[in-house]
Order: C-alpha cells, then structure tokens, then sequence
C-alpha cells in the first residue's frame, strides 16, 4: 500500500483515503462518494480491527461481506482497496499505541474501555500506509470523529480529516453494519434513538435550555420501549464533548442504546 500510495503521490495526484470495516451500506457509500469526487485516486480501507472491539462475541459475530463489498468498491470509483489482515497490521512484537486523552474519556469512551485507543492506533496506522492527503469519515460516530480529527493535528499529519452526514433509513433509523444483527421486533423499537432526538430537538427549538430537562424526556422515549437499554444519554459541547448543564453554543445530543444483545448510537446537533 505505501509503495502504491508513493507512486501515486510522485505523479502529483491527490489521494481519499476512507476507512471502513466492512460490510458497506449506504452510510458508507456516501463518504465514499464524496471522498471520490475531492481526489484523484481512492482508496477505501476494509479492516476489521480486533484492537476496537471490547468484547469478542462483537468482533466474532461482525458482518463480513468481502465480495459484496469489493463490488460495491468497484461501482463506486475506488482505485484501491486496502484490507491487510490481523497479523500484517499487529505482527508480533507489535508494541505502540496511539491515545488521545481528555476527548475519548465520557460517552463511549466511559462504557468500552480501549476503544478509542484502538481506533486512533488503527487509523494512525491506515494514515501511514495510505498518507492521503484527505480522510473522510461519518458524524454518526461523532466522538471518534473529534478524536480523530484531535490527533491528526496533534502529531502533524497533515492529512484533511473530514466528517459527513450520517445516513438514515427511510424511518430514521442510522444505517450500521450492526443493524443486521435485530430481529424484526428489536428493529421496530430502534426507532426510539431517533424519536429521543426528535424530542430532545422539539425541546431545543421551542426554547428549553435546561439540559437535565431535555435529557429526561428525551430518555423517557427511549424507556417508553420495552426492547431497549438506554447505556447513555448525554448533551455535550459540540466541540470539546464537554457535558453541558445549559444549552448556549453549539450541542450534540449523543446516545447508545441495546437492543437485545446489539449495542446502536447515535447522536444530532441540538440548538
Ligand atoms: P464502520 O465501518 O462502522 O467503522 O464505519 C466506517 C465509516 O463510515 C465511519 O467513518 C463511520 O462514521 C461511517 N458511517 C457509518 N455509518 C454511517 C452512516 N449511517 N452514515 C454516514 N456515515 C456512516
């Protein structure tokens, strides 16, 4: 990959890098385009990365779609796809971590120890073997967005990191490759992380700006649904993914919800 990515850079052209484990949706598709209309030669990575997963019946049972995928890769424009396996990423002896502190801690970061820490020694990774010279990644994961985009001003990189819109079924359930995991009930009542944040937003827009009192009603949707385990409910900085107490600058709601033994997020601007 870095011989390929080298050639490319010497012939003068700009490189898309889109990272990705697989098992590509719309959601994907749509960095994936917008990545291929700013760059001369993309590259979509396909890794499923064992450093991220907090437990091992979530990475066993992940969805792996190889040929699919490298159709989909295919249709799309990417030049390359770029999918080491395990042991080429973290051969023996493998011994370095890349950790952005402070913006990993709450949400997620507070309920799946490590994970961030895998996330950003991954991307990390991805980023030396592609050096693009943008990365394109979702809103849907916002928190490792920020991290992202955290550590590749902190060390330098030099990379443009940017995030897209998240994709949503037509019944505003976020598109995720995890989705395929609910049953037809649990699929019903995924739609209570969409409704929280439509009533957290009514709630916003019609000038509440206690956060407690969003957070309540916006957490009573979610309860409303006998399916659901509501993990966390939180409004934070939409910069700094600070907590906030009153709604004044830029807000995410940000949440993650269980469905049976599927684990959904998500998260929308709040103001
Ligand atoms: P994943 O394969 O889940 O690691 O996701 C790869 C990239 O796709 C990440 O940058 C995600 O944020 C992004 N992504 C996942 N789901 C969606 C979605 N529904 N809409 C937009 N981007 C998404």
């Amino acid at each position: 990959m870095h011989a390929l990515s080298a050639q490319v850079r010497e012939a003068g052209k700009r490189i898309a890098l889109v990272p990705t484990m697989g098992a590509l949706h719309a959601g994907h598709l749509s960095l994936i385009d917008y990545a291929r209309a700013q760059a001369d030669f993309l590259v979509v990575s396909i890794f499923v990365n064992p450093l991220q997963f907090d437990r091992d019946a979530d990475l066993d049972a992940y969805p792996r779609t190889w040929e699919a995928d490298s159709a989909l890769c295919a249709e799309h424009g990417a030049d390359a796809i770029y999918a080491p396996t395990a042991p080429a990423m973290y051969p023996g002896g493998f011994a370095t971590k890349v950790s952005v502190a402070g913006l990993g801690q709450g949400l997620c970061g507070e309920h799946r120890p490590g994970h961030f820490d895998g996330v950003t020694t991954v991307v990390a990774k991805l980023f030396g073997a592609v050096t693009p010279h943008l990365a394109v990644f979702g809103q849907k994961d916002y928190q490792q967005l920020k991290i992202i985009t955290r550590m590749t001003a902190d060390l330098d990189m030099g990379i443009e990191v940017i995030g897209r819109p998240t994709l949503r079924e037509a019944d505003g359930l976020a598109m995720s490759s995890r989705n395929v995991h609910l049953s037809a009930d649990e699929r019903a009542q995924a739609l209570c992380l969409r409704r929280a944040l439509d009533k957290a937003q009514e709630l916003a827009q019609g000038g509440e700006r206690e956060v407690q009192k969003i957070k309540s009603a916006a957490a009573q949707v979610v309860e409303g649904a006998s399916l659901a385990r509501l993990e966390y409910l939180e409004v934070v900085d939409a910069d700094n993914l600070a907590p906030l107490t009153r709604l004044e600058g830029p807000a995410r709601m940000a949440m993650a919800v269980w469905l049976g033994a599927t684990r959904l997020i998500d998260n929308d601007a709040l103001n």
